[in-house]
């Protein structure tokens, strides 16, 4: 079969290489949740991302179990709610050991230190603890549920020690592991205490997923430097043998669901609300440069701004002509750095509009919301430029769906060369993101390009999203588990 393109394509798949499995998925969040309100009324959400829309519909076909983790009480739900096919069991935690875990140990720890932004990171004794105890929590879930046919999905910085834990609890079956940010080089992973642990854990998977080659060879450079790994290169890609389990690594890049993406953006419904925002935005005769970003200091928000800001400064003829839209949505606001940033980039936003503005033109807005994907995809379709400018990025899916989004052909993105979706968006203009002088040259290309570059790029661009979407990512993650763990030589498994 060749790579799969659409959900039925990548359930085929699953059905030839895994026959008779159901998918173990686990992640830090739920696919489906339950949620009260203020009344004692509950309504169900469903997270929008491509992550769930390549999943769920497998394992709505061949059922299966999702384990997530939540702070206070657990959850057990069947889902889809309208016609259950399979279980969402959510873990409840201890709130201060959720806390530690995962405000703590994953995102005040492994996730600067895995974007190389070491003053950020810090690794408590406490945390760890935390962090080791709720992997247990997950891999005995796991353990509990899984058969040795089952197909086990990782997902995550959070997880790291599940593999281990999970062979230790006595599960043969094939673990697959996705590490969705990205892996530090060595000298940066050094200053991790549990460095050994976490990489020893990893290894217990038989498919361990990057979405770079540099994160694959720095995670192979590590293994063997730390632990004294063998790395062992085929047509395959790289193997690691520690004692003496292979580990498959790979990089795959993940994708968005492009067809439901250029659905939205030609749906009628779209077109109404692409009006609706030209008014509101007052764009009638300026461009409109857009950011969509989690207000995270991997973004590379304020120096964008700067760049806005000097851009301006250069070219007076584009006041009045431009405006920038900066969606900021709330995150991690436990975390005090996270609370600076969103000070600091409101700080910004108003220097610039105090600088600049003119009656009638407000060069900077910024949106504090989490907007829906129908709503994003209309600003999209509207944005002349998208800027996407992060210090470092696993990969960056904004940058995909804003191209898939342009089924008009029209638009230009500016990416950071330091996010992972550039490897694959090698005809966006590139970005120097620490620097707000060349985001400025790089914004300049951009807006002033002819009309013939932009659509030539865009062009470019929409094949490239359009060849790796999320249901071929899925294919290739079950594809390498597949060739990965041959101790599932079943009978009526057909071979890769
Ligand atoms: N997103 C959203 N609403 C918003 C802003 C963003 O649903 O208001 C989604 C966006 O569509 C994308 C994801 O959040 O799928 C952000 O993914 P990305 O890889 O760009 O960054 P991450 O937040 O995972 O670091």
């Amino acid at each position: 079969m060749s790579a799969p393109e659409s959900e039925s394509d990548a359930a085929g798949l699953m059905e030839s290489l895994f026959p008779g499995a159901r998918l173990i998925v686990a992640a830090n969040r739920a696919p489906y949740r339950l949620v009260s309100g203020v009344h004692g009324e509950s309504h169900w959400e469903r997270p929008a991302g491509g992550l769930t829309a390549a999943l769920d519909p497998l394992m709505q076909r061949f059922g299966g179990v999702w384990v997530a983790a939540q702070s206070g009480d657990g959850q057990e739900l069947d889902v889809p709610p309208e016609d259950p096919t399979y279980q969402v069991e959510v873990l409840g935690v201890p709130a201060e050991t959720y806390r530690a875990y995962y405000n703590g140990y994953s995102n005040g720890g492994l996730w600067p230190l895995c974007h190389n932004l070491v003053e950020r990171a810090h690794f408590r004794p406490s945390d760890w603890h935390s962090y080791r105890q709720v992997n247990h929590m997950f891999a005995t879930q796991i353990a509990r549920v899984a058969r040795t046919e089952d197909v086990v999905f990782l997902h995550d910085y959070q997880l790291a020690l599940v593999p281990g834990y999970l062979r230790s609890l006595g599960h043969t079956g094939p673990i697959a592991h996705f590490w969705h940010i990205p892996w530090p080089p060595t000298v940066v992973l050094r200053l991790l205490p549990e460095r050994r642990l976490l990489l020893q854990g990893l290894l217990e998977a038989d498919w361990l997923g990057f979405q770079t080659e540099d994160s694959v060879d720095s995670f192979a450079s590590a293994a063997r430097k730390e632990l004294g790994a063998r790395i062992l290169r085929d047509a395959d890609g790289v193997r690691l043998l520690y004692e003496g389990r292979l580990t498959q690594v790979a990089a795959v890049p993940i994708s968005i669901d492009t067809e439901r993406i250029e659905e939205i953006a030609r749906d009628p419904l779209t077109e109404g609300r692409i009006h609706k925002l030209r008014s509101r935005l007052g764009l009638h005769d300026s461009a409109l440069m857009l950011g969509v970003d989690r207000l995270d200091y991997t973004k590379g928000i304020p120096a964008r701004l700067d760049g806005f800001a000097r851009l301006l400064a250069r070219y007076p003829s584009l006041h009045g002509r431009v405006r920038f839209v900066q969606i900021g949505v709330p995150t991690r606001t436990e975390i005090q750095d996270y609370r600076r940033l969103a000070s600091a980039v409101r700080r910004r936003v108003a220097e610039i509009n105090r600088r600049f503005r003119t009656p009638g033109w407000l060069p900077v807005r910024l949106v504090e919301r989490n907007l829906r994907l129908d709503q994003l995809v209309a600003l999209y379709r509207l944005a002349d430029v998208a800027v996407v400018s992060s210090l470092y990025d696993g990969l960056n899916l904004v940058a995909k769906e804003y191209v898939a989004a342009r089924v008009d052909g029209g638009g230009a993105l500016c990416l950071s060369e330091t996010a992972g979706a550039y490897h694959e968006l090698r005809d966006a203009f590139p970005l120097s993101p620490l620097s707000p002088e060349r985001i400025a040259e790089g914004l300049a290309r951009a807006i002033f390009a002819t009309e013939e570059e932009r659509e030539r790029r865009m062009e470019r661009l929409r094949a490239a999203v359009a060849a790796n979407t999320i249901h071929t990512w899925l294919g290739r993650v079950l594809r390498g588990l597949r060739s990965a763990a041959p101790q599932l030589s079943g009978e009526n498994a057909t071979p890769v």
